[in-house]
């Protein structure tokens, strides 16, 4: 991997990667800069302030679709680490979206493969624009469950009743 300093970054600036600091009992990789009073790291990108698990997903994951938000199933805020995120569907507030997270988080550990937040996070995903491989790549589900979910063709139960 090339480690170059790129050219923009002042002599005191240290690379975003290099402020990750992993968690060995929760396996988190979190955040040790700036954060937000809600304990969401921020880092400047180019001249535009982002948060950092949204910097880091469009990094190491992928583009984030329009519209959607990226959540944590580890309920840590200051978390980047990949396999703790997830593409959740578009929330009025931060509030909604946290609450939204942890019911994800809560769901997990049951039998449920995917959970409620992630169905409707993979229909929101296919209605953007995602492509099927995309989805499932980023669910760890095959590309026919993506089908047939998007389709609508199962959890519909499981999603009226809650
Ligand atoms: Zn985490």
């Amino acid at each position: 991997m090339n480690m170059a300093r790129p050219k923009s970054l002042r002599k005191h600036d240290v690379p975003p990667e290099q402020r990750l600091v992993r968690n060995e009992q929760t396996g988190c990789l979190e955040w040790s800069g700036c954060t937000t009073k809600k304990g969401y790291g921020m880092v400047s990108n180019g001249n535009r302030p982002v948060l950092v698990h949204r910097y880091f997903y469009e990094k190491w994951v992928g583009r984030i679709p329009k519209g959607l938000n990226v959540c944590h199933r580890c309920d840590n805020p200051s978390c980047v680490e990949p396999a703790h995120l997830f593409i959740g569907t578009n929330a009025d507030n931060t509030a909604d979206m946290v609450e939204k997270c942890r019911q994800a988080r809560g769901e997990r550990h049951g039998m449920a493969k995917l959970t409620l937040t992630e169905v409707a996070a993979v229909r929101s995903a296919r209605a953007a624009g995602v492509t099927v491989r995309e989805v499932a790549k980023q669910f760890e589900i095959s590309i026919g469950t993506v089908s047939l979910i998007a389709n609508g063709k199962i959890w519909n139960d499981t999603l009226t009743a809650s």
